[in-house]
């Protein structure tokens, strides 16, 4: 193995990847890339059969079967036996059940959201509190805070949730040296938090444009995705959610508190799917977002808080601000119109994206400088020549699970850890082979400049970065 491809370490015992999927797919020549195994000991536990072929011809072992709650103690546990590493990269299996299970047979465990078992986000008789990515990370918090100490478990590590703690991370060094402070990395959660609040930052939107585009327009009756149109649909009908920041001034009308729990984020009454928020990306400029509930909108709100709880000193407002490719625009569209979910799932695939990019990104708003964007800008031209299977927004995924794993190889009784929490500098030195240019952009933008005088809004004049601007009517 040359330069090109460094070592990252050896995966003693079983390699056991839940969910072959988009994602799955891409990590596997990754994985073969990165870490010495034996590839005798890799299992790939897929229901579908539409990569049976690809993997027999790689003589992987393919289980193929769904987990639930009733069979994954007795199917994992003779896969991983003892040690090993559980790579959890489905939907519908339970995150907190998987890492339980993991830890208790001394592995390893990563995944990329807090997944619960299937039927949670769609199930009515709960209210939408206990649908919210809130409830399930305050459930791995305990869960955390109840084994600091055992096997490495990193929880919710792809590109975001994921990738972005750490970019933010740079992002903020990025802007204090440019603000012409000499400055440090912290070493503790609360000098990071320290950092922000000094540096002025009000809030964080991940901020994301999607270009990619296939060379079909978008079938009637088909969703359309650059990643698992599942996933998605899950997310976008889940209540919006977002940490909530010390210098908001307005509280929205449909937005509710959690009564117990970190206290960091809020949610409101109107899905992802319904939640427009104004943002900015290099690729578009100005743009809008769907704001669609993330963990990363919650943990990253609660790590850079100064002080606890409902009332603190300092805290940023953070969350999502998602421009998904235009086919997944106009899927979405068509389900709502419908009122029902479309008969065919699409994901564009490498060979069937002609051109775009995913720009993936940070955007830090409200300081002296106005606003900064930093992030991955990667093409699916550069995604196909970096690695195979998978295009530009699941190479952003892949390549931080690479980097996730590489860090718990390297930290292995870490307990269960979100990326807030992880060695930004060691994890984006393994993933930055793979996310094409990493740019810092400031604007002058804000979000009211760049309202139509057609239609009256309310719009708060005295500070452009509250959320009643950002938030689209
Ligand atoms: P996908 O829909 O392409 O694949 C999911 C796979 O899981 C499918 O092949 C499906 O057959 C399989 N599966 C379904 N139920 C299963 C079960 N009970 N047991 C085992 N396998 C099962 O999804 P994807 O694009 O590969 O995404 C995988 C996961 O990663 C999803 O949870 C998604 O939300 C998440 N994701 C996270 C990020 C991030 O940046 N954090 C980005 C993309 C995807």
């Amino acid at each position: 193995m040359g330069d090109a491809h460094p070592n990252h370490g050896t995966i003693d015992g079983a390699i056991v990847i839940i969910g072959f999927g988009s994602i799955g797919r891409g990590l596997l020549p990754l994985i073969e890339r990165h870490f010495t195994y034996d590839p005798r000991r890799l299992h790939v536990i897929e229901p579908s059969d539409e990569h049976a072929t690809f993997l027999a011809q790689r003589g992987i072992h393919h289980l193929q079967t769904a987990l639930t709650k009733d069979n994954y103690r007795e199917v994992l546990t003779p896969l991983l036996g003892r040690g090993g590493f559980c790579v959890h990269l489905s939907v519908d299996t339970s995150s907190l059940d998987l890492l339980r299970l993991a830890r208790e047979l001394g592995a390893l465990y990563i995944d990329t959201v807090a997944e619960p078992w299937a039927g949670f986000y769609f199930d009515l008789s709960r209210p939408p509190r206990e649908r919210s990515n809130y409830a399930l990370r305050e459930a791995m918090r305990a869960e955390a805070r109840a084994h600091h100490d055992g096997p490495t478990a990193v929880n919710c590590c792809g590109a975001n949730p994921g990738m972005v703690s750490w970019l933010l991370k740079d992002a903020l060094l990025r802007l204090a040296a440019d603000m012409g402070r000499a400055v440090v990395a912290p070493t503790r959660r609360e000098g990071w938090a320290r950092l922000m609040q000094s540096l002025g930052v009000k809030g964080v939107h991940i901020a994301e444009r999607d270009t990619q585009a296939g060379a079909e327009a978008k079938p009637l009756g088909a969703f359309v995705n650059t990643w698992s149109v599942e996933g998605f649909v899950a997310e976008v009908f889940q209540p919006s959610e977002l940490g909530w920041g010390t210098h908001e001034r307005w509280f929205p009308p449909n937005a509710h508190r959690h009564p117990d729990g970190c206290g960091a984020a809020i949610y409101l009454d109107t899905p992802g799917v319904l939640t427009k928020v104004h943002t900015w990306t290099p690729a578009a400029g100005p743009q809008y977002g769907f704001l669609v509930t993330h963990n990363e909108a919650i943990s990253i709100a609660d790590y850079y808080t100064v002080g606890i709880g409902g009332e603190p000193e300092y805290r940023p407002t953070c969350h999502y601000a998602y421009h998904p490719c235009d086919a997944a625009v106009l899927s979405l569209h068509e389900t709502l119109g419908s009122g029902r979910m479309q008969g065919q799932a699409r994901i564009l695939e490498e060979h069937h994206i002609l051109w775009g990019a995913d720009d993936l990104g940070v955007l830090l708003y409200g300081h002296a400088k106005n606003a900064l964007w930093y992030g991955s800008r990667l093409t699916i031209q550069e995604a196909r020549d970096l690695a195979p299977y998978q295009n530009a927004t699941g190479l952003q995924v892949t390549s931080a699970v690479l980097a996730g794993m590489a860090w718990a190889l390297a930290n292995p009784r870490a307990g269960i850890v979100e990326t807030d929490e992880m060695d930004h500098e060691f994890c984006l030195r393994v993933q930055r082979p793979y996310l094409g240019r990493i740019e810092a952009h400031y604007t002058e933008w804000t979000p009211i400049s760049t309202r139509w005088p057609q239609f009256e809004e309310e719009i708060d004049e005295n500070d452009p970065w509250q959320f009643k601007n950002v938030l689209a009517t």
